[in-house]
């Protein structure tokens, strides 16, 4: 059975447009996963109150055969790919991959919690999503959006037609 995800993918460090289209390839690798859909990227406001460079973010829809804590595994495989570093909380990093959403599904357990509990304070994951997802769910975006206290800036930087365009020759064959 294949389950829709969705995907925050976020970056401020290095070429941030070459690292989303890194982790991008690497999920449509996977033939596990299928990248359905990519948002625009959007420049972003760091938020948590860290001086540090501004994030490039983008909203990703896809659908696998994995459960949700194997796909989070395949997620922090990328991460750890990117040579993503933690050294400070909510601090800069190569890459983010966050699961929003998975099928209609709700976790809360040690390792994962979906819906993703911060998507609702975060302009920069909200606004990438509500255009990639449609009918109920899009209803839902716009509804915390419309309700989110967030008000750092985000703007587009590069045209989802150009993002999706990374997909199309790269996800194998089946
Ligand atoms: P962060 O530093 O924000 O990337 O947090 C990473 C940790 O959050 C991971 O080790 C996950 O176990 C946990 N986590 C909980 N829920 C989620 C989710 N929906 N998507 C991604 N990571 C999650």
């Amino acid at each position: 059975m294949r389950t829709q995800f969705t995907l925050s993918i976020g970056t401020n460090l290095g070429d941030r447009a070459a690292n989303l289209r890194q982790a991008v390839r690497w999920l449509a690798a996977n033939p596990a996963i299928q990248v359905e859909r990519l948002s625009a990227i959007y420049e972003t406001e760091p938020v948590g109150g860290v001086v540090q460079p501004a994030f490039y973010n983008l909203a990703l829809v896809g659908t696998t055969i994995l459960g949700a804590s194997e796909l989070l595994v395949y997620l922090h495989l990328i991460e750890r790919s990117l040579h993503r570093r933690r050294l400070v909380h909510w601090g800069p990093r190569t890459i983010d991959l966050d699961i929003l959403t998975f099928g209609d599904r709700h976790y809360d357990t040690a390792t994962l919690t979906i819906p993703h509990p911060e998507m609702a304070n975060r302009r920069f994951v909200l606004v990438p999503l509500a255009t990639v997802v449609s009918g109920d769910q899009q209803a839902w975006v716009e509804q915390l959006l419309a309700k989110t206290s967030d008000h750092n800036w985000l703007k587009k930087t590069i045209e989802s037609g150009e993002v999706n365009s990374w997909i199309k020759n790269e996800s194998p064959t089946r």
